[in-house]
């Protein structure tokens, strides 16, 4: 993996002339060129332009044995980086469109990207694992007014501290590029934590973010005290303390926390 940008920045800029763009183009390339599948460590294809939602991928045609179904990815670029961490808020597509792909199962993993242009290098990457987002951290925009050219269009808002720690994968942190075995590591960790249907591991998603905020040791009640949170991320559930505990178990089940005993929790590591 090579952080420097200037090779294409001198490729790219004599081909396009809108600023917009040939950053678009740099940071695409750079992309297809230098990163890696999380789950396999192949390099990404890239999908042709203009394609929605996605723009890598990976067929894993090196896991020769089972055909494992291809990876999507999403490729999101930024100068800005306050605070040296990527804004908690990403802007995302067409609301309803979003949540339809969603509900499918067909949500992109995200690649975080953060470039300095007077350096012309990469900074930082992150990953954010496609089973983490769910339905919790998507939210509406205001629908654009009616004066708008696209009136009545509505985007969204990914929300990334509602995604579990864990979902958040660093690949390159401050121009140090963190080792591929450790981000395939995590990348499998989270494949295995987070299974099921959309609604299934929505609620698997929400009680780790919890729990992300408890200490390592904890009980059911500092987790039931997330009750009304909960309430409004699954507006139809009227059972969530039942909906806690069940989680609770299919979190030790997957060796993501420990019972001690008499409702004591302690976080595996
Ligand atoms: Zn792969």
């Amino acid at each position: 993996m090579n952080l420097d940008l200037s090779a294409y920045y001198s490729q790219i800029t004599a081909q396009y002339k809108s600023g917009s763009q040939i950053s678009g183009r740099i940071t695409e390339k750079w992309a297809s060129d230098n990163l890696y599948c999380p789950k396999c460590g192949s390099g990404l294809e890239q999908y042709p332009n203009n394609k929605p939602v996605y723009d890598f991928y990976c067929d894993h045609s090196n896991e020769k044995i089972i055909v494992v179904p291809r990876e999507n990815f999403q490729l999101k670029s930024t100068r800005s980086f306050p605070k040296r961490h990527f804004s908690n808020k990403i802007q995302g597509g067409e609301y309803n469109t979003a949540m339809r792909i969603l509900k499918q199962g067909a949500f992109p993993s995200l690649i975080l990207l953060h470039y300095e242009r007077r350096e012309m290098a990469v900074k930082d990457a992150m990953l954010v694992h496609r089973l983490s987002i769910t339905s919790s951290c998507i939210k509406p925009r205001k629908p654009l007014p009616v004066t708008a050219r696209r009136a009545g269009w509505q985007g969204s808002i990914i929300t990334l501290d509602v995604i579990p720690k864990l979902g958040r994968i660093t690949m390159i942190d401050d121009s140090n590029i963190i080792d591929k075995n450790i981000v395939q590591n995590r990348w499998d960790k989270v494949s295995k934590l987070l299974k099921g249907n959309t609604i299934q591991r929505g609620w698997t998603a929400d009680i780790i973010n919890f729990i992300d905020r408890l200490p390592p040791r904890f009980n059911l009640n500092d987790v039931y005290r997330y009750e009304n949170e909960l309430a409004t991320l699954h507006p139809q559930n009227r059972h969530i303390r039942d909906k806690i505990r069940q989680q609770l178990q299919i979190l030790r089940d997957r060796r993501f926390i420990k019972f001690i005993g008499s409702g004591e929790y302690q976080r595996a590591e």
